[in-house]
């Protein structure tokens, strides 16, 4: 029997497992093929063409349109999976809607573009549905390279560096490989077990060994694994929160965000899952409207994103600002948490209204209060246990060309690496490019 959404305080089962699993549905469900047809025949095949530009993976577009428009989605597969291993992660998860998808002609004519991101997942799906992986290793070439991280960055650099005849060897420190694919990405982004299967997929090139539970300064050394091996790939991702800074912020019920959005991917039963009656989220980003949506799909009466800045300012998309409130959660710019307030669990926060100047952000020092039983913070993450002999730029690993560190034999790319967007498609792009000069400096 579902609790029902007035439920006090933070408990499972608001609704029902069925309510549940119809809310946690395919966000953009697989096209049919006529209507793969219908949508390919809308591309104009533009010569120079400008999502091609957009896209962090250099995809030929129109290229595997054209494909699937002639009926060949296994050659259109191969056109986006030799660009990007992991295609069929970023058909679902990329924001093409100000990627490839913005700076389509036909967006820029007629404020429809071709829907590029389901005709990626409707020809990659094709193969991966198939069993087929359509890569073969070259011949053993005796090197060995050390991968650390099992994300996107990590999976790309692997295959690529497998398939050119090299041994790679992960070293990632959670149970499962995947990296965000698998504790990060909306769960209605990646039905199905999606991620775990891609990994599976992408594992049949050979020559991958991935050891789970090994991780970089835990008995794992930078220097042990420069000895061991020809070279290095560091994709550790960001595993630090930014604290909020909020008096209280140590209160049952306050919790970071992308830890409960990996408990509710790694959740084999959604309605097991404990939400609060009043959520807010404080954050901006593609996290923050993660947490929030997936919390209001869960049950939660009222959720409410609370962002410092204006919506300008957002990092999340229009799209996904859209999706956020049509799925009924509120959003509130300008305001900063400034105290939690409950005995011993949260019941309320306290937010200050800011205006900005110059780029200059400032309390106005009038606030006011929302009822809320759990906030999640959503605030940012930070690179964490990156080994101190690396030089870093601001706050994360500093690289130079196709991610070569301060330290020799060193690679680093994603989220960890400095400069690019944190996106699934530049980690995947960073982790491709940096196999390529790893190679190209292992045989020179
Ligand atoms: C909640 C959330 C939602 C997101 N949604 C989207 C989206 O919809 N679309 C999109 O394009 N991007 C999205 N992103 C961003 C995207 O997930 C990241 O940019 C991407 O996963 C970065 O890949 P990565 O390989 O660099 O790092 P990660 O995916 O973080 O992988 C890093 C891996 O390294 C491992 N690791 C860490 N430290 C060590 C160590 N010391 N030793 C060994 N292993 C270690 C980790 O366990 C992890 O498996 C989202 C991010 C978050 C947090
Ligand atoms: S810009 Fe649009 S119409 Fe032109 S090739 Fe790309 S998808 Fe096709």
């Amino acid at each position: 029997m579902a609790q029902g959404q007035t439920a006090p305080g933070i408990v499972a089962g608001r609704l029902s497992s069925e309510d549940i699993a119809a809310n946690f549905d395919d966000l953009h469900p697989a096209y049919a093929p006529h209507e793969a047809a219908v949508a390919a025949d809308r591309c104009y095949f533009c010569y120079d063409a400008p999502c091609v530009t957009a896209c962090p993976t250099d995809i030929d577009i129109p290229l595997f349109i054209r494909q699937i428009q002639t009926g060949h989605p296994e050659a259109a597969a191969k056109t986006i999976l030799d660009q990007n291993i992991l295609g069929g992660m970023c058909a679902r998860v990329c924001p093409t809607e100000t990627l490839c998808e913005e700076s389509c002609v036909r967006e820029t004519a007629e404020g429809k573009p071709v829907e590029i991101g389901r005709l990626q997942r409707y020809a990659t799906d094709t193969v991966m549905a198939a069993g087929v992986h359509p890569f073969e290793r070259a011949a053993s070439t005796g090197k060995t390279v050390a991968v650390v991280g099992a994300g996107p960055a990590g999976l790309s650099c692997a295959h690529r560096l497998a398939m050119l005849g090299h041994d790679v060897v992960i070293h990632e420190a959670r149970p499962k490989a995947g990296g965000l694919n698998e504790f990060g990405i909306a769960a209605y982004k990646s039905t199905e077990n999606y991620a775990e299967a891609e990994v599976d997929w992408l594992l049949k090139i050979g020559g991958i060994t991935i050891e789970n539970g090994s991780a970089l300064g835990q008995g794992v050394t930078l220097d042990g694994l420069r000895d061991a091996y020809d070279a290095v790939f560091l994709s550790i991702g960001l595993g630090g929160v930014n604290a909020l800074r909020a008096e209280g912020e140590d209160k049952d019920g306050v919790r970071d965000a992308v830890d409960f959005i990996a408990d509710l991917r790694q959740a084999d039963d959604l309605s097991t899952l404990p939400v609060g009656r009043n959520v807010v989220v404080i954050g901006g980003g593609m996290t923050a409207v993660d947490a929030a949506v997936q919390s209001k799909l869960l049950g939660a009466e009222n959720v409410t994103i609370a962002y410092r800045r204006g919506r300008e300012a957002m990092g999340a998309s229009r799209f996904e600002q859209d999706l956020a409130a049509s799925k009924g959660v509120k959003l509130m710019f300008n305001v900063q948490p400034v105290a939690v307030h409950g005995n011993g669990a949260a019941t309320e926060i306290e937010l200050e209204y800011t205006s900005s100047a110059g780029g200059e952000l400032t309390g106005t020092g009038e606030t006011t209060r929302l009822a809320a039983d759990q906030v999640f913070k959503a605030i940012g993450q930070t690179l964490e246990g990156a080994p101190s002999e690396l030089e870093l730029d601001g706050r994360k690993i500093a690289v130079t060309g196709a991610g070569r560190t301060s330290v020799d034999g060193v690679w680093a790319g994603g989220d960890c690496a400095a400069g690019g967007d944190d996106l699934t498609v530049t980690a995947v792009a960073e982790g491709r490019d940096a196999a390529m000069d790893i190679h190209k400096v292992m045989m020179g």
